[in-house]
């Protein structure tokens, strides 16, 4: 029989909360960013003491936490960087994840950290995979550009770890190095500053008359989807697949890692052991779909991403369910306190969704607040109480069911 290894379901967490949801929810191991040197500076980002907790936090738990140290730094930023890395080698962290290559050499001169090379390095191919490993880096994270072929021709030269984006934003440019950004908003991409430029309508022109031909959100690609590879990336051994979103929500964190893990855990189980799959993977994409998105791509995974791959509908979001809020306490056969992310009006249909995977309906009435006072509406940031709910644990997220499907 082959042998088969599981890939590790790695996440994003943008903040302390979005880490432990991701533990909850079956997530291997997280990527965070510190307060310098990471490519999304409007994340909440992690000072030296959360990370000190996050990382005791997915230790205790067998889990791991990556730390992205993966700007292209200027030469100017270059005399902060050895005090940066003699503090996170004192923190201690299971991996860097470092583009440029000077970066590399510091953080192998200061840490002992072992080294993963970032997508925006555009590792394509054997060769750079191979180089990387020469000077010292355990793993690659592969170009988004790379189908899942081109993955196994690496995986086949190549012993170094492979990761690859499973799910999650996709942008129009080479391996996330674009200066669109840079140039109409003077804010720099490379830096974690990036507007979205790519989403903008723009106005097509017939190149004759200047008329305007059509509108459209010409550059704006699709979300990336591929809960329907798992076989695929399991079979051609990839170590880490990874979700995209460190700004994204408790629920989106809740809702992907979950129907990734389902579907790892079962398609693996089928692989390895012979059992059925014990998971519809399309009942799953559909739980993905309920949320905030671009609609969905595979990318270049299966074909190189072209036309299909964009979305010239909308330049926004679409979604059918919004974040209403996390479950903090349960008290059992009582009641459930909830941190409130949407405003929240009684007779409101919600449903719960658990790190177990049962999600439960239910429509909000006997609403209190955190000291037992009844109410019938209820503003975001609050402590909402809600009678006890069977099944629902600490953590749960709780989505609100729009009236009607959004999109902005
Ligand atoms: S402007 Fe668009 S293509 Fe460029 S980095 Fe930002 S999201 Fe990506």
């Amino acid at each position: 029989m082959e042998t088969l290894v599981k890939p590790e379901l790695l996440a994003p967490a943008g903040c302390m909360q979005r880490l432990r949801t991701a533990f909850a929810f079956g997530a291997d191991a997280v990527y965070i960013g510190g307060t310098k040197f990471s490519l999304r500076k409007n994340a909440d980002n992690f000072n030296a003491k959360e990370m000190r907790q996050a990382i005791d936090l997915a230790h205790s738990l067998g889990r791991k936490v990556y730390v992205t140290v993966n700007v292209y730094p200027l030469e100017r930023d270059m005399p902060e960087l050895p005090t940066y890395l003699k503090e996170l080698d004192a923190i201690g962290p299971d991996a860097l994840i470092i583009s440029d290559l000077g970066v590399m050499r510091l953080a192998k001169e200061h840490t002992s950290i072992p080294l993963h090379v970032s997508t925006q390095a555009s590792v394509l191919h054997e060769h750079t995979a191979n180089w990387w490993k020469a000077l010292g880096a355990k793993r690659i994270v592969v170009g988004r550009e790379l189908s899942l072929d081109e993955c196994q021709e690496i995986r086949q030269h190549s012993d170094i770890e492979i990761e690859t984006f499973c799910h999650g934003s996709m942008c129009t440019s080479h391996s996330g190095k674009c200066v669109i950004s840079n140039y109409t908003a003077g804010r720099d991409s490379n830096r974690g500053g990036c507007v979205q430029t790519c989403r903008y309508v723009f106005d097509v022109h017939d190149p004759d008359t200047d008329a305007v031909d059509y509108s459209a959100p010409i550059m704006n690609s699709k979300d990336l989807m591929s809960l329907q590879l798992v076989e695929s990336f399991i079979r051609q051994g990839i170590d880490s697949l990874k979700i995209e979103g460190r700004m994204k929500s408790e629920l989106y964190v809740a809702t992907v890692v979950g129907a990734y893990r389902r579907a790892l855990d079962a398609v693996f189980d089928q692989l390895q052991n012979g059992k059925e799959a014990s998971v519809d993977i399309e009942a799953e994409m559909r739980e993905i779909e309920r949320m905030s998105n671009r609609q969905f791509t595979t990318g270049s995974l299966e074909e190189r991403a072209f036309a299909s791959s964009i979305n010239y509908d909308f330049p926004g979001y679409q979604k059918s369910h919004a974040f209403a809020g996390q479950v903090l306490v349960v008290i059992p056969d009582e009641a459930l306190l909830v941190q409130v992310r949407h405003p929240l009006k009684e007779g409101d249909q919600c449903d719960f969704v658990t790190p177990s995977g049962v999600s439960t309906e239910i429509r909000l009435e006997n609403m209190a607040d955190v000291n037992g006072n009844g109410l019938e509406n209820m503003p975001p940031n609050r402590i909402l109480r809600l009678p006890f709910v069977d099944a629902v644990s600490p953590l749960s997220v709780m989505r609100l069911r729009l009236t009607e499907a959004v999109c902005t």
